[in-house]
């Protein structure tokens, strides 16, 4: 994906999500999406989430079936190059 096509991906996050698109943008920007062997996670408000290209481990998606901003944000940060990757093991850490 070229800088172009990533800016306009951020953009239209922004414009059909609002205010989750924000927060997406802003983890994916601020190295809050990080890669470790084994998962990648979101580090959201209040927890940390396991994320993948359609899944995450909140209540917004697990309970209520919700789009939640923690995989907008797994996806812009994918597309903008900013995944933070970490040589760990998440399961280590939990
Ligand atoms: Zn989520």
């Amino acid at each position: 994906m070229s800088d172009s096509d990533a800016e306009w991906m951020v953009a239209e996050v922004c414009r059909l999500y609002d205010t989750k698109g924000d927060k997406a943008v802003f983890a994916a920007k601020n190295g809050q999406v990080i890669q470790y062997r084994d998962f990648c996670v979101v580090i959201g408000t209040s927890d940390t989430y396991v994320v993948d290209e359609d899944f995450c481990t909140c209540g917004d998606f697990m309970y209520r079936g919700l789009q939640c901003w923690h995989i907008l944000a797994y996806r812009t940060a994918k597309a903008l190059g900013t995944i933070v990757q970490r040589d760990e093991w998440y399961q280590d850490l939990i």
